[in-house]
């Protein structure tokens, strides 16, 4: 296998992993881990609708950014251009569930406000889902990926903490190309991503060293949580998804299964949690470690998991050219009409959700 194919095997794994994490967390998202426990026992089936999973912004906004990757070649300022474009154009579609700093920062877009000030002060962790496929896509090259972070971050986020989270889930996305995963490597991920790093900060710095101390008390994720005094689930807030998606995967980093399920379980943004994780995760076990029957299951269109998959060929040439390229076509029209679709279903969620059980 030649390094393109070991790259574009990468990348699939990364955007089927992430769209995957995203559909199976998404039925979840904001129950408290009681609570899915009692509506969804058992996570062997999808269940947003009868049986099949849908993605949502999470993976959305993945896609956006591997298309801004191929269209711009990697420049930079190329780049801020091509991912503002695609943030406005997406928000025509009404995505159900946008994040609200997101959501400010598409409409100053329409503003023309320019997308080097389009974003609003919020640490929320909109700017992770875009964070793994920049982790694998520039994971030779991580100065340049840290450049192009804070440029998907500052077009939504200016938060300095979403940048600093956006940055880590990018490095840990690194590592899984890397694929080291022998007796210590938590450590070594550590002291890599302080040799690497552009920025520093003390606060991200001191929550990882607390991941890594319960993690080498054998703690869970959720125990972990409760010792932060997170008990209802992850929040959207960067500081607390980073260090329980990092949790997670510390333990499990090969087992794409077991820390799926353990990261929704945790509850809260159980979508977004299940989509970075599941990004940083396929990024190893590749399309073949994503169980066949959450992916079989996974009912999208026009952005089907096929169509995602064939991101990685272009995303892989662009990164060794150099040179930007067409982005993949999609029949936005289709998207119209499985946007409002997809809304239904959440309304029929919503209602859903009024019903027992409430705890
Ligand atoms: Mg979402």
């Amino acid at each position: 296998m030649n390094n393109r194919n070991v790259n574009e095997s990468r990348l699939a794994g990364c955007l089927l992993g992430q769209a995957v994490g995203d559909a199976v967390g998404l039925p979840c998202e904001r129950l408290s881990r009681a609570r899915q426990r009692r509506m969804f026992p058992d996570l062997d089936r999808l269940h947003f609708f009868l049986g099949r999973g849908m993605c949502s912004d999470d993976t959305e906004h993945m896609c956006l950014t591997a298309q801004a990757v191929i269209a711009s070649g990697g420049d930079e300022a190329r780049f801020t251009k091509e991912l503002a474009k695609r943030l406005r154009w997406w928000l025509i579609g009404l995505p159900a569930g946008t994040g609200m700093a997101t959501l400010k920062a598409c409409v100053r877009l329409w503003m023309g406000i320019s997308p080097e000030s389009s974003g609003v002060f919020s640490a929320g962790n909109g700017p992770a889902m875009r964070a793994p496929i920049l982790g694998v896509a520039l994971a030779d090259d991580l100065r340049q990926m840290q450049k192009l972070m804070d440029r998907s971050t500052l077009l939504t986020h200016t938060d300095p903490k979403a940048q600093h989270g956006a940055v880590l889930a990018g490095f840990a996305a690194a590592w899984s190309v890397k694929g080291d995963f022998n007796v210590g490597w938590p450590g070594r991920f550590r002291e890599f991503y302080r040799a690497q790093r552009i920025a520093a900060d003390a606060e991200l710095d001191a929550l990882l060293s607390k991941v890594l101390a319960s993690v080498a008390r054998g703690e869970s994720a959720d125990q972990f949580m409760d010792s932060q005094g997170i008990t209802y689930g992850v929040t959207g807030y960067m500081y607390h998804t980073i260090p329980a998606v990092l949790h997670v995967w510390f333990r499990h980093p090969l087992d794409y299964r077991r820390a799926i399920e353990e990261m929704v379980r945790a509850g809260g943004d159980a979508d977004t949690t299940g989509a970075i994780l599941g990004g940083i995760i396929g990024a190893s076990v590749g399309k073949e470690g994503i169980p066949a029957e959450w992916r079989s299951s996974i009912w999208e269109w026009p952005r089907s998991l096929a169509w995602m998959e064939q991101l990685a060929k272009p995303l892989a040439e662009s990164r060794q050219t150099k040179r930007a390229d067409a982005a993949v076509p999609c029949f936005w029209p289709g998207l119209i009409l499985r946007n409002v679709f997809f809304a239904l279903v959440v309304v029929f969620h919503g209602f859903r959700r009024m019903l027992p059980p409430y705890i």
